[in-house]
């Protein structure tokens, strides 16, 4: 037997080789602190499970649901876009629903990328946006995310010969793995670059909603001409606590968002219809839920900044997202780290070098662990200094 060569070329899925590492280690019966995925460990809130209760009763969501999601739901989509981001859509041809936003992200270059194409890739990346290119056929040109540069890729930098060959560029602010964020000019600076070169943009917007310290972190398609040339997904995930119901959207330019609705019609038949109503609930909701879940996210954030500095590490508070991005003591590199801190401290976290080869140097911890394991580990961390 002989399965196809583009899954010989695919690395394995970085989060369940984790996973595979936790089990056997739970096997040997040690209690392991896992800062692995991010996943909130906080239940979905009850009104949003209600509503999944009341709706699976009513025969009208036990049939198939459209692939681009019902109406109600893409208009609850276009009135969140318009009150959080002031952004007009039209819920008819510019707002589709996904199945979890990494279906959206992973189908994208399938409408966008043919064999010989190439995508702009952030490194270190969200894995999909470099595994879907290569499903599609395409290649990755990976740019740099580095300290010195704020995370943000260097555009001036990319060869002409590859940008003429490039299609799309994926954009992630706030940032997975580092916690940056992007500012006006940065954004601005893109949608010119992709208008200039015919490139598609493709923003992810997945932890725009998670900020703090007073940041709020924009949509792309606030700025002159996004629309022109760009979409951007989001997702109920990591806001809602709802990672397990898999509602995402993706929202912008109307031809972009058809050829993706081309391939989602022919591949899946959407959001069930039940869970799509606990997405209407979610964004119609006053967000107050999304503003506790900030509280807890920013006090795991600071617990854990000031235990990683006495343990001797430096971190950087991130004003966004669900992760603490930090660099491996001088005589380690990510993956010796992430193995010390498992053998040593039953501690998982992820190697900054599986996220892309600029992510060497670095590991990831995220805050979605509740609060007694990040004390149980705080503990440990306090067992051991690596200064002496
Ligand atoms: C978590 C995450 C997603 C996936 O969200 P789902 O809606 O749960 O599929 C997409 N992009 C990034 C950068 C993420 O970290």
């Amino acid at each position: 037997m002989n399965i196809s060569k583009r899954i010989n070329k695919i690395p394995p899925y970085l989060f369940f080789e984790i996973s595979k590492k936790i089990k056997k280690a739970q096997a040997e019966g040690r209690d392991i602190v896992d800062f692995g995925i991010g996943d909130p460990d906080i239940p979905t809130p009850e009104f949003i499970v209600d509503s999944l209760i009341e709706e699976s009763k009513n025969p009208i969501n036990h049939r198939y649901p459209d692939s681009d999601g019902m109406p109600a739901l893409r208009e609850a989509i276009a009135s969140w876009y318009d009150r959080r981001f002031n952004v007009k859509l039209d819920p008819s041809t510019e707002v589709i629903s996904l199945i979890g936003a990494k279906e959206g992200v992973g189908h994208a270059a399938f409408a966008f990328l043919d064999p010989g194409d190439i995508a702009l890739v952030p490194d270190p990346h969200y894995p999909v946006y470099s595994r879907g290119t290569w499903f599609a056929g395409a290649d990755c040109h990976f740019m740099p995310l580095l300290e010195a540069n704020n995370f943000l890729p260097d555009l001036s930098s990319i060869p002409k010969d590859i940008i003429n060959k490039s299609k799309v560029m994926w954009l992630n602010y706030p940032n997975n793995p580092t916690g940056a964020v992007a500012d006006e000019h940065f954004y601005n600076e893109a949608i010119e670059f992709g208008i200039n070169n015919d490139i598609i943009i493709l923003h992810d917007a997945a932890y725009s909603e998670i900020t703090f310290d007073g940041y709020k972190a924009p949509s792309i398609l606030e700025f002159p001409n996004a629309k022109d040339i760009s979409i951007e997904f989001h997702s109920l995930s990591k806001a809602y606590n709802m990672t397990g119901w898999r509602v995402g959207s993706v929202v912008g330019n109307k031809d972009l968002i058809s050829a993706l609705t081309t391939i989602k019609s022919n591949l899946d038949s959407g959001l069930p219809q039940a869970i799509q109503h606990m997405g209407i609930a979610a964004l119609n909701s006053d967000d107050s839920v999304v503003s506790e879940n900030i509280e807890i996210y920013k006090t795991r954030r600071d617990r854990l900044i000031s235990a990683l500095e006495l343990f001797g590490l430096e971190v950087s508070s991130p004003k966004a997202g669900l992760y603490l991005w930090i660099k491996v003591p001088s005589d380690h590199d990510s993956s010796s780290f992430t193995e010390f801190l498992l053998e040593k401290l039953d501690i998982v976290v992820t190697p900054g070098n599986g996220f892309g080869d600029s992510g060497e140097g670095y590991i990831r911890i995220s805050l979605t662990t509740p609060d007694s394991d990040i004390e149980k580990a705080i503990e440990r961390l306090e067992s051991v200094n690596l200064n002496i």
